[in-house]
């Protein structure tokens, strides 16, 4: 496995694995890894001959400046797992690099990131378009895997390649979970033992409301979930909405989508962890 933090380094790099006919598989990701991100990983070495991994957390995309500060780096234990599972390039750029200069660029998703993370987190949908763009600029991946953890971010990812016309075929992956429920998230330890032990909560209040769909309406389910989960005093739901899988757009009658998806956003204490779960 080859580590660098050099951006030509990784161009030339990927240019000599596609001059041999290889196909690369990119898996971007902020560090602190967990079996979550391996299975993005081992997903990509099914599909891809050369699997490129990156190590970066995106100051752009940090709504909250205690968040990024807070956020766990662990980068020796990252790359202990990287090698582990098979990884063959690990970038691992300083910031300097993914931004010689302030990046100015605004997207435009439309109703896309109006909601959910978009609406609670101003700006964090263009930090992340700003730093995948630059990372796909650097890697040309011919597949590029995502976790539908982050579901919404999915979805503009597959906006943002459409957009920007990229020959990037996106993948998304199953949400990897702790064995209580709790889905694996690099946050989950920054919890102390009482909010960890309160966490797992949010999974079973969601997989409750796929059991109810045929009882209450969308809106009395977003309740009911909200509810629900703050029985827990040490959790706080931010959010829960029901919305079209494809579009994003809040559905008022189950009838009204193919594809259904329940996405919440939890506080516990000051941190942020989002769940979400297909209830159609
Ligand atoms: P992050 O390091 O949090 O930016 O995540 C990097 C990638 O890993 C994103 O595509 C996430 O959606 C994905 N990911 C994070 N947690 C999980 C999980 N529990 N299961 C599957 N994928 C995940």
């Amino acid at each position: 496995m080859l580590t660098t933090g050099s951006s030509q380094e990784v161009g030339k790099q990927v240019e000599q694995e596609k001059k041999n006919g290889k196909t690369i598989g990119f898996v971007p990701t902020m560090g602190a890894l967990h079996k979550g991100h391996i299975s993005l990983v081992e997903q990509c070495r099914k599909e891809c001959d050369y699997t490129v991994v990156s190590v970066f957390v995106n100051p752009t995309q940090f709504n909250d400046k205690e968040d990024y500060k807070r956020y766990p780096r662990v980068p020796e234990e990252d790359s202990m797992m990287l090698e582990q599972a098979g990884c063959d390039l690990v970038f691992m750029p300083a910031e300097q690099e993914i931004y010689p200069q302030p990046d100015k660029r605004v997207f435009d998703f439309g109703l896309l990131d109006k909601i959910m993370e978009g609406a609670f987190r101003p700006g964090h949908f263009n930090g992340v378009a700003q730093v995948v763009s630059r990372l796909f600029d650097i890697v040309k991946p011919d597949k590029a895997f995502f976790g539908q953890k982050d579901f919404q971010q999915l979805a503009i990812i597959r906006q943002l390649v459409h957009q920007l016309s990229l020959p990037i075929e996106v993948k998304g992956c199953d949400i990897v979970r702790e064995a209580d429920g709790l889905a694996m998230s690099s946050r989950n330890r920054l919890l102390s033992p009482r909010q960890r032990q309160a966490a797992p909560l949010i999974y079973q209040v969601l997989l409750k409301a796929k059991k109810m769909v045929n009882e209450l309406t969308p809106e009395q389910l977003k309740t009911y979930v909200a509810e629900q989960i703050n029985v827990n005093g040490e959790l706080k739901t931010e959010y829960a909405e029901i919305i079209d899988a494809g579009s994003l757009q809040p559905v008022t009658n189950w009838h009204m989508a193919a594809s259904v998806q329940l996405c919440v956003a939890i506080l516990v204490g000051k941190i942020r962890l989002i769940d979400n779960i297909r209830l159609i």
